[in-house]
């Protein structure tokens, strides 16, 4: 399948949005047809091109939409407004997973992406030693935080442009893109030039401001769900970023608080099976943050890929009891390689490849 959107730059929350469903074998010419027309009448369209049949997703102003015959529209079969709150993420505007390009890589195809490393980028050193072990250990991503959100303003609270300069450096020198964290609107042009996905995290998910800014960005983004967010307040979020024209989110489960503190947080891989029928964009999960404990890494890892996840993303460190944040949870490179080794059985039980 294959999508594509004609101007993804202003969707305001105005608009409406309703799904034009064609008969099989359609033609492209026909389906030209319909969309010279919709765009004859100021709406856009996304059209996603099915292996059986075409769908196009129509946004516009709910007055035009409702007086417009779509059905009499020549190859038209049905006509369905898009009921949930969020639009531009489910899986009725687009019934095709899809896919996100980072550097060579590709995010929600059959191949699950890992990415790993530190919590926080402490130095060049650190950051290079774990990046070289990581890649051998079959690592595609390489992950650090450059700004940190430390729930004391005393912590350690990252090295800023240092730590994303040491990031630029390793990607380069061993191709893996960077995930890294931008907590704060007016730090979106510096991170940009860095990363290359920007990571929203769980204390960000709903910066309204920020997820419109970064909306406004063509960087992918790794949306992490909120601490005590919903999977509807995780999606209305990722709507935010695609309304605002940037299409390349990821979303992310990394724990939730409940009444259990055996663990950090509690992860809810329920999550992934049921975003998957929900949204069309790709679902990592953070077993570090959601567990907090690092003998449950491995086994969360496993299950998150059992479940449908497309990616894990992992903290690891060259010495856990001296990182300056999230030592608890950090794997050790050997560890790290141990859980990849794992992982590959799983991968392939259920068809994805590692
Ligand atoms: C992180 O991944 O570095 C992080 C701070 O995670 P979260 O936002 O999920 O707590
Ligand atoms: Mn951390």
């Amino acid at each position: 399948m294959r999508s594509t959107i004609n101007d993804q730059s202003d969707y305001s929350s105005e608009n409406t949005i309703l799904i034009i469903v064609l008969k099989p074998g359609t033609g492209e010419a026909q389906v030209r047809h319909i969309v010279n027309k919709v765009h004859e009448l100021g709406l856009k369209t996304m059209v996603s091109q099915g292996v059986e049949r075409t769908i196009i997703g129509v946004i516009g102003e709910e007055d035009i939409l409702r007086i417009t015959p779509f059905e009499a529209f020549p190859g038209v079969e049905k006509v369905m407004p898009v009921l949930k709150p969020y639009k531009l993420v489910s899986r009725e505007f687009k019934p095709e997973t899809s896919v996100i390009r980072v550097g060579g890589l590709a995010i929600g195809g059959k191949t699950i992406q890992i990415a790993a490393g530190p919590c926080a980028v402490e130095n060049r050193t650190m950051l290079f030693d774990t990046a070289n072990a990581v890649k051998v250990a079959g690592a595609r991503l390489i992950r650090g935080g450059a700004f940190k959100p430390r729930t004391s303003p005393y912590s350690f609270q990252g090295l800023g442009e240092e730590g994303l300069k040491y990031l630029k450096e390793v990607s380069e020198a061993t191709g893996m893109p960077v995930v890294t964290e931008c907590m704060d609107p007016r730090d979106i042009p510096l991170v940009e030039r860095y990363a290359d996905v920007i990571q929203v995290g769980a204390r960000n998910m709903q910066n309204f401001t920020l997820l419109r800014e970064l909306g406004q960005t063509k960087k992918p983004i790794l949306l992490k769900r909120g601490l005590m967010s919903t999977v509807k307040e995780l999606l209305m979020s990722a709507e935010y970023i695609l309304a605002n024209g940037n299409f390349n989110v990821i979303l992310c489960e990394r724990g939730i608080r409940t009444f259990e503190d055996a663990t950090r947080n509690t992860l809810d891989l329920s999550m992934v099976p049921l975003v998957k029928r929900l949204s069309h964009l790709p679902v990592f999960v953070d077993p570090s943050h959601a567990t907090g404990v690092k003998e449950l890494i491995e086994p969360m890892a496993c299950a998150a890929i059992a479940a449908g996840a497309d990616g894990i993303i992992v903290e690891v460190h060259p010495n856990p009891e001296d990182a300056l944040s999230d030592g608890a949870q950090s794997l050790t490179p050997e560890e790290f390689s141990k859980m990849v080794a794992a992982l590959r059985p799983v991968a392939e039980a259920v068809g994805r490849a590692l």
